[in-house]
This record gives structure tokens, C-alpha cells and sequence, in this order.
């Protein structure tokens, strides 16, 4: 692996260019920082979860502490809880 390759690379997920390690996500091999692929890997990558020292972060619509994702979404269902509906079978034809 070239400096430059190195260099060039971004996590897919948070956009941020240096991590202790790469790792697996949904794009492939080495395409998440560390932190994003540990959660990947435990299938609790949200879009909501960003690390602290992304380039992109946003304390108004990320958090990098999961139980705090979680409740970000549960404020968004109760705002839109039409996409929760769909999500349910349909049981009285
Ligand atoms: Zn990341």
C-alpha cells in the first residue's frame, strides 16, 4: 500500500481520512474507518451514527453513542410514523 493510497482513502460512512485501521463494510474491504466498521460488523451501523471527529459530523443529526441514535430515531418515528406503518402486515382482508 502506496502513502498516497493511504492518503486518498475516506471511510465511506463518515467521510473521515485517518483511522487507527480500516475496515469491512456494505462497499467492500477497507472502505470503513474503525470505529464505523465495528459497528458495521455488529449490524449497528445507522445513518444517524457518525464519530466525533468526522469531517461531517453534526451534533444536530448525529451522534457517535448508539442508545443516543436510537433515540434520535424513535423522535423521528413519532414524527413520521406513517413509514413505521408500512412496515407492518396487512391482516384483515
Ligand atoms: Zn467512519
Amino acid at each position: 500500500m502506496s502513502e498516497a493510497q493511504f492518503q486518498q482513502r475516506r471511510c465511506s460512512h463518515c467521510g473521515v481520512q485517518k483511522t487507527p485501521q480500516w475496515r469491512t463494510g456494505p462497499l467492500g474491504a477497507k472502505t470503513l474507518c474503525n470505529a464505523c466498521g465495528v459497528r458495521f460488523k455488529s449490524g449497528r451501523l445507522l445513518p444517524e451514527y457518525r464519530p466525533a471527529c468526522s469531517p461531517t459530523f453534526s451534533s444536530e443529526v448525529h451522534s457517535n453513542n448508539h442508545r443516543k441514535v436510537l433515540e434520535m430515531r424513535r423522535k423521528k418515528e413519532v414524527i413520521m410514523p406513517e413509514a413505521e406503518l408500512n412496515h407492518q402486515p396487512v391482516q384483515f382482508i
